[in-house]
């Protein structure tokens, strides 16, 4: 039985204080909620003061990003190392990252490698443009990006995927839980291909597009998809507090039907 995780991106919003007033609020509803992995990811000058924040609670922390070398003459990068001392899981490869700062398919895969080596979790963020599903591409460029240089067993033995359609990011116009669902089932039939069927059932793997309080049922009632990266809906408390809420009621009767 996999662990739903549903991490919250907080991508580049909230001040140091902001996000501390954030935590504080949604801290004591998401310490009630069993079952599930709860991390946030913040901005990375507010990963030290959150980690002070949460101490005792059942909040795990992520950060958004990581440069692939452990220090050196690289100014403004942050290292996996830095990053280790701080927090347990780190976003790689998010397609915004991958538009705006060119980050390839060699990149990412430095950064998930570097990730593993001090023993952070990455999840890995995978996902097709709107063209490219148009053209009925998504198939096509999933394993493009499943097949980066180094993957092997014990990559995705020690990391969470993430499967964000682009066209769904930001913009209000989620996929439905039926197209979510076969193209998950699509990557964990593709890992057990290539890794065996055991490794492809532990692999957790995530839907990010669009989640809301509102349609997140539609996602974790799926089989194949196990939590969700919240963008926007991460923000806020309320809302945040009953995505993680109806993913453990529902994972945990699909658990007990089973
Ligand atoms: C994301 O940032 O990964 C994301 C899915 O954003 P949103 O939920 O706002 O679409």
């Amino acid at each position: 039985m996999r662990i739903p995780l549903i991490s919250g991106n907080w991508k580049m919003n909230t001040t140091v204080s902001e996000a501390i007033d954030l935590v504080n609020e949604m801290r004591p509803g998401l310490d009630q909620i069993d079952n599930v992995d709860k991390v946030i990811c913040p901005p990375f000058i507010s990963l030290a003061p959150i980690k002070e924040l949460i101490k005792g609670s059942t909040i795990k922390l992520g950060a958004q990003n990581l440069y692939f070398e452990e220090k050196g003459a690289y100014t403004g990068e942050i290292s996996p190392l830095m990053l280790a001392e701080l927090c347990k899981f780190v976003i790689v490869g998010h397609s915004e990252r991958r538009h705006y700062f060119n980050e390839t398919i060699e990149v990412v895969d430095k950064k998930v490698q570097a990730a593993l080596k001090v023993g952070l979790k990455p999840i890995l963020c995978i996902g097709e443009s709107l063209e490219e599903n148009e053209a009925g591409k998504t198939e096509e460029i999933l394993t493009r990006q499943l097949s980066s240089p180094s993957a092997r067993i014990y990559y995705f033995s020690g990391l969470i995927l993430a499967y964000e359609p682009i066209w769904a990011i930001g913009t209000g116009r989620a996929a439905t839980g039926k197209q979510a669902n076969e193209t998950i089932g699509f990557i964990r039939q593709h890992i057990a291909s290539q890794y065996g069927k055991g490794i492809a059932q532990q692999v957790r793997i995530l839907y990010g597009g669009s989640v809301t309080a509102d349609n997140i049922a539609e996602f974790i009632n799926q089989p194949e998809i196990d939590g969700a990266l919240v963008g926007g809906a991460s923000l806020k408390a309320s809302e945040f507090l009953s995505i993680v809420r109806q993913t453990s009621e529902i994972k945990g009767r699909l658990s007990e039907e089973s």
